[in-house]
């Protein structure tokens, strides 16, 4: 029997990835900058349409994320604390991507507030990484929920004065669009939640 080259299987690995996150609707320039890839070959294989190319200018996120509006800030936060906690299970910055982004549109209730490319944006400001090489975000630990969200890089919040999950339950009773978007359903049982979120990083892995 044929064996893969270490080569092979990195090739066959990136196409994977690239598939996933085609289907997730990222524009090319992500999809190079998390596979490795190179644009033309990337055009050929997911965008034999040219006119199916997503076009526009790519997300910026740290001034973004600042003057988001609530709902944007816990979605963006909802994201970037799974894409961590999957990255601390051994994963890589890819997987651990597209994993936390499937594991967000499975968790949301109506249409995603953040894009594909958002959420690698606001990954890259993150970890330093794909785009820029200095992080310009961090997760905080709420001191009063527990819930992580962005912050500014260095910041260390004494209060929840910042924290979007707490403002998000002090106006729960009277936004319409915060109840809508987050309905009361009964909390998933924790264990099954992390399993379920090694599965999927597992499967991107595998893909
Ligand atoms: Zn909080």
């Amino acid at each position: 029997m044929a064996t893969q080259s270490p080569y092979a299987e990195r090739h066959i690995r990136a196409l994977g990835l690239a598939k996933d996150c085609a289907a997730l609707g990222a524009r090319l320039r992500t999809i190079g900058y998390v596979t490795g890839l190179p644009h033309g070959q990337l055009v050929q294989l997911f965008f034999a349409d040219h006119n199916a190319i997503p076009r526009g200018r790519p997300p910026d996120s740290p001034d973004w994320y600042h003057s988001a509006n609530l709902l944007y800030r816990t979605e963006a936060s909802m994201v970037v604390s799974l894409y961590r906690r999957i990255r601390g299970l051994d994963f890589g910055p890819a997987e651990a991507l597209v994993a936390a982004y499937k594991h967000y549109l499975s968790m949301l209730h109506g249409a995603p507030r953040i894009s594909f490319d958002r959420a690698f944006d606001l990954a890259s400001h993150l970890d330093g990484l794909w785009i820029v090489r200095v992080p310009s975000f961090s997760l905080a630990t709420c001191p009063t929920c527990a819930s992580q969200y962005l912050t500014a890089v260095g910041a260390c919040p004494a209060t929840n004065h910042e924290c979007p999950f707490c403002k998000l339950l002090h106006r729960y009773r009277r936004d319409p669009r915060i109840q809508t978007s987050f309905p009361v359903t009964a909390l998933p049982d924790t264990t099954v939640l992390k399993l379920g979120i090694v599965a999927l990083a597992r499967q991107t892995r595998e893909g």
